[in-house]
């Protein structure tokens, strides 16, 4: 990959920006403010942060929050999550309302090596997402260095993602972007065979190109979710009304004749008439009848599938197998994530990722026995499917 990491780059006494993935949800607490509900993406800023500070550069941390679209607003304001990196890091951590300019750069200039400063929310600009040069240049001119550890923004071409990386003397991955890399790459070159790979979730377009990229190098397919309904319908069975993509049929035929050597669908499936938390549910085997969707992978297909994770010496795992959100309709998903586990305990290496596979592996408690959990959802499957990342791709050599 070639990319600089904090090895090769001077950092002390250095102004180093810092792109991080501080997208995290917020809630009102009991006094109506603000307040970080999930830090995992905080956590996994901190070897980097860390890292700069251990040094005695000055760590200038940037990010964006949600969707203000372009300008300031309040309900996306970066603050409270400055309150929860200083209490992880116990570490004073200086806010800039500004996230550039001249105010910003005299408190940068002004603090001492070994500090850190978050900057406001870096989509309050609208150079951000148009990736505008002088919006990308002002960034630049608060710093040294450039630093990206964003893995879950990198497949975009934003400002504070990749533009800016030209305007500085040094630009280098941070160690979470340097282990997600790694991870994923492992898992997309060279997987230790058999290798199964398991899809699922809502979007069928979006994890089409990854089906197409993977097949070459895994053994065995497995998909479920909502995005099975569009391969089952593809292949003429009859699926009620479960969810299906009707511009992506003619591709999900395509991909299914030229890797059906691979590809498991379920065979039997959880319907119901409604998406309801107290919808009334069965078991189907094969076709759904009108009327009912297929809303979770049935018992049947939970078995083939975690025969397949038994047998494998690598798992990839993106998108849940039902409406995991739903107690009817969850299994599944719990069950694939316990498959994955314990393959993670007899030496398997596993690696899951997408926003909500995360989530739904977090809810089934098993997050410490998967050999790498992503925190990207976009920005995975365009690495797997061997797109490049303009956040890694803008790390070239000076
Ligand atoms: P990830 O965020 O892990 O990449 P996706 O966003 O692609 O996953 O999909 C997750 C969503 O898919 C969940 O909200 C889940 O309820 C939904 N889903 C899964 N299976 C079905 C189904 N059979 N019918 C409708 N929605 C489903
Ligand atoms: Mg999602």
């Amino acid at each position: 990959m070639n990319k600089l990491t904090l090895d090769d780059i001077t950092l002390q006494g250095k102004r180093v920006l810092v792109r991080v993935d501080f997208n995290v949800p917020l809630e009102r607490n009991d006094q109506g403010a603000q307040a970080v509900a999930d830090d995992t993406r905080i956590r996994a800023a901190l070897p980097t942060i860390r890292e700069i500070l251990d040094a005695d550069g000055k760590a200038i941390l940037i990010s964006h929050l949600g969707r203000p679209g372009g300008q300031p607003d309040p309900d996306y304001c970066l603050a409270p999550v400055g309150d929860r990196l200083e209490e992880l890091l116990e570490e004073r951590v200086r806010f800039s309302s500004n996230t550039t300019g001249s105010a910003v750069m005299d408190v940068i200039n002004g603090m001492p090596d070994g500090s850190v400063i978050l900057l406001e929310n870096t989509r309050f600009e609208p150079g951000e997402k148009s990736n505008d040069a002088s919006f990308a240049q002002a960034l630049g001119q608060l710093a040294d260095t450039y630093v990206n550890d964003a893995f879950g923004a990198a497949h975009r071409a934003h400002a504070s993602t990749a533009g800016v990386a030209k305007y500085v003397e040094q630009a280098a991955m941070g160690r979470l972007m340097e282990k997600e890399v790694e991870a994923l790459t492992r898992v997309r070159d060279n997987p230790e065979s058999p290798a199964a790979v398991i899809l699922g979730g809502a979007k069928v377009s979006d994890k089409m190109g990854v089906i197409d990229a993977l097949a070459r190098t895994a053994d065995d397919i497995l998909i479920g979710g909502a995005m099975s309904y569009t391969f089952l319908r593809a292949t003429g069975q009859n699926v009620g009304s479960s969810r299906v993509e009707e511009d992506r049929l003619e591709r999900a035929q395509a991909l299914y004749e030229q890797a059906q050597d691979k590809i498991s669908l379920p065979s039997d499936h959880v319907i119901a008439t409604e998406m309801e938390a107290d919808a009334e549910s069965s078991t189907v085997t094969g076709d759904i009848p009108d009327g009912y969707m297929g809303l979770d992978i049935g018992p049947q297909t939970i078995g083939s599938f975690t025969d397949v994770i038994d047998q494998a010496a690598t798992v990839i795992w993106n998108g849940p197998m039902g409406v995991f959100e739903m107690e009817p309709f969850a299994n599944g998903t719990r069950e694939i994530a316990e498959a994955l586990a314990e393959a993670t305990d007899r030496g398997a290496y596993t690696v899951v990722g997408g926003g909500d596979s995360v989530s739904a592996l977090v809810q089934s408690g098993h997050t410490d026995r998967i050999s790498h959990v992503s925190t990207g959802g976009g920005a995975m499957l365009t690495l797997l499917e061997g797109e490049t990342l303009p956040g890694l791709d803008a790390l070239t050599d000076k």
